[in-house]
Parts: structure tokens; sequence; C-alpha cells
């Protein structure tokens, strides 16, 4: 302590000697003290300048090494590998001053499930669980579905509400359990509806349209929100074209010009819904077919997803290359009674058809698909008939966990390539060679 004082004093001297020596110079000399000043500052930016470079050329380096998922387009490598896409959680290591772009998934779950609908007549029904809000989009295939669709949603919606019900378009197969009979509640009398989300257009004169719309103006008048899809786009009427429901997970009305274009197929009417859960990406189309799709392609900057359910249950009319080739999907689920004859006789086109296999095996062997039919020929009618159904993968579950994205199904987890009925009924693509 003692040795410390003098030193104090002979540095503070020394201090002042300093200083009235630099005053002495530069009052004889002020040309010299600037131009050290300039020096100085020069020297400064020179090293901030160089620090920054060591900096950037550090970052480089380490997105040679660890490149961030969010920059990184995985071009379709048509492996169906899901595991390709890397994770944006691991890239968020912060190395660098600026701050990396942080995927959020938040704490909660983004689960899709394609549900049975307990009969073998194909239809849509797709129940999905984002954090606490519950959606659902369709309700087919016939009246009694319902009971089917709410046995299963009740395991996952216990409030009995639904924040969203979205209806694609007007036909029997996706709106038929939304309608009430004597003996059997529809959706909307089952559940406390929020928000519902329909079809802009319709051609639909069927007592089933009729039915959906009477059911659904019921629940307007019980409180519920009433928006088409147009409206949504345009976010007209208190309408919103994207809903946040929850921590990192949206839900966006894609507009395609359907919307407000009068086409003679119906299933270009359908609503179209984008959802994200952190960077990952699902894409749900109803029945949309070829004309929606370009559509679609041409009016949205459509992302890579994990999830694309099979346009049109898998029809030869849909899930054409030019939505395929953008959105590269990595897993497929197809709504339907495989191989029913309710639509066609030509083998070949019944649902899951085989110019769809061979459109989506390039980017995903990972296809599935709810039910099975089967079907006898009738020789007296001269034609295959629909005789029962069972179960092929069952209800689908399609779980988004923090990156993560899982798919388990209620009978088996088989993929479509793998099949008794696809060895039976489909000719394997190149791009699925055993
Ligand atoms: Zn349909």
């Amino acid at each position: 302590m003692a040795s410390k004082e003098p030193e104090r004093k002979t540095k503070k001297t020394a201090e002042k000697t300093a200083k009235r020596a630099v005053k002495k110079a530069a009052r004889k000399h002020p040309g010299v003290v600037i131009a050290i000043v300039v020096i100085l500052l020069v020297l400064i930016a020179v090293g901030v300048v160089l620090y920054l470079k060591v900096d950037a050329v550090q970052q480089a380096i380490n997105r040679i090494i660890d490149p961030p998922s969010e920059t990184a387009t995985v071009s379709g490598d048509g492996s169906g590998n899901l595991s390709g896409g890397g994770d944006g959680a691991s890239s968020s290591d912060g190395s660098g001053d600026t701050p990396p772009k942080v995927t959020t998934y938040g704490d909660k779950d983004l689960s899709f499930h394609f549900l049975e609908l307990g009969n073998n007549y194909t239809g849509d029904s797709t129940y999905i669980k984002a954090g606490d809000v519950d959606i659902l989009i369709d309700a087919g295939s016939r009246q009694n579905s319902a009971a089917t669709i709410a046995a299963e949603v009740n395991k996952y919606c216990t409030d009995g509400k639904l924040e969203y019900v979205i209806a694609t378009h007007a036909h029997q197969d996706h709106i038929a359990g939304f309608t009430n009979t004597k003996t059997n509640d529809g959706i909307f009398k089952r559940y406390e509806c929020e928000v519902i989300i329909d079809f802009a257009l319709t051609n639909a004169t069927s007592a089933t349209y009729n039915n959906y719309v009477t059911a659904r103006d019921a629940e307007v008048a019980l409180g519920a929100k009433h928006y088409t899809a147009l409206e949504c786009v345009r976010e007209t009427n208190g309408a919103k074209k994207t809903y946040e429901l929850g921590e990192g997970m949206t839900m966006t009305v894609l507009y395609q010009a359907y919307y407000e274009t009068k086409t003679d197929d119906e299933n270009n009417y359908s609503v179209c819904v984008l959802f994200t859960h952190g960077d990952k990406n699902y894409l749900l189309t109803g029945d949309l077919e070829a004309e929606g799709e370009a559509s679609l392609v041409e009016n949205n900057a459509l992302p890579e997803v994990e999830l694309f359910k099979a346009g049109h249950h898998g029809s030869y009319t849909a899930s054409t290359d030019t939505l395929l080739k953008v959105i590269k999907p990595k897993i497929v689920c197809v709504c339907c009674c495989a191989g029913a004859v309710e639509y066609t006789q030509n083998s070949a086109n019944t649902f899951p058809s085989q110019a769809f296999i061979d459109r989506v095996a390039p980017y995903t062997v990972r296809v599935y698909v709810t039910t099975v039919g089967t079907v006898a020929y009738n020789e007296t009618k001269g034609k295959y008939e629909d005789t029962g159904f069972a179960s092929m993968n069952g209800n689908i579950t399609v779980l988004s966990r923090n990156g993560e994205v899982t798919v388990t199904c209620s009978n088996n987890d088989t993929v479509l390539k793998d099949t008794e009925w696809f060895a039976a009924n489909r000719t394997r693509p190149p791009a699925w060679a055993a």
C-alpha cells in the first residue's frame, strides 16, 4: 500500500509534464498536432474495417462448415428423406455479430389428422390441432361421417369448440358431414364453431349444398363468423388472410383465381390453405384441379412443403407437375377409398390414380392412404361394384414437433408402394424401384 502513493505522484507529475509539452508543441507546431490526430483517426478507421472484414470471413467459413437451414434451399433429391432438410434450431449457434435467423417452433405441436370417414365413399375430412387451436377442414362424405369424425376429433378437442372450420367446396364428399338430419347432428351442431371459411363461388344446387348452407347459417346465427376465401385473401369484412395460431404457427388462405372466376369445374373453387410451423410448411388444396393449381402457383410464392394433401383424392386430374415441382412434397396423404369404383370403371384412374403416383414418385416414397375398398365384378350389370372397405393406413397423423415431422397411422405405417393393393393394382414408377 505504502509504495503505491509515490508511484501515483510520479505518474501524475509525468502526465502533467507530458500535457504541458504537448500544449507547448501545439502552440509551436499546430500542423504537426493536426497531422498526428488525422493519422490516429485513420488508424482507428482501418482497424475497424479490418475487424469487420475478419468477422465477415469468419462468418463465411462458418456458413460453409454449417450452412443455416433458412438459406439452404434443398433441391428435390427425390429420396423422400425427411432428415435432409436440416433443422432450424441447430443453426442458431450465434457465431458472428449478425444475429442468426432463429426459427421459432414454440413449445406446442402442430398435427394434421387425415380422417377415415366410416364408409366406402371417397371424401375429405382433416382435423388440425395447432397448440390449443382446433381446426376442421371438410366433413365428407356422407351425413353419418360426422359421428365418425367427431369420435376422432374428441380425442384431441376436449372443449367442444372448433376455432376454425373450413369447407373447401360444395361437393357432397366434403360437406355432407356438416349437415343435420332428424337423427344425426352434423359438425356445426356438435361443436361451437368460431370462424367458418368457405368457397367464394359455387354452381351447386344440390340438397346437400342447401342443407350445408342452412346448417352453416344456423351456426352464424349463434355467433360464428363467416368469411369466404375471397374475403380472406382480400382481408375484407373482418376476414384475415393469415391467422396466427400460436407461437411460430400460422394458417394462410392462398389466393387462386377461381375464388372470383366462374368455372364449370366445382373442384376448382376449392379453398387452399398453407400452414406453417417454424420453417416447415404444409399445403392443403381440397379438390383443386390442374387449372386451379396453375393459378395457385402463378399467384403465390409457394414454398417447399413437408406435407401435401394429395390433390382431389389422388385423381389423375390434380397434383400436376406444375405444382409438385414447386412444392416438392416430402409427405403426401391421400384421403380416399383406394380402388373404389364410385367415380370410374377405369382401374388406372381409381383413387389413387396411376398418373398421380407417377407424378409424385420422383419427390417422395412417403405416400399414405386412409382407406382401401373392395370391388367385385357384377356379371349381370357388366361392371365392377364397390362391396366394402377397410383401413389402409387408417387415420393418418402428421406431427410437427420442434422441427421434427413424423407420421403415425392408426392401422399401419406402410407406405403405398409397399402395400398389397399397390402390388395388385399399380405399376411401379422408376423412382420407386424396389
Ligand atoms: Zn372430393
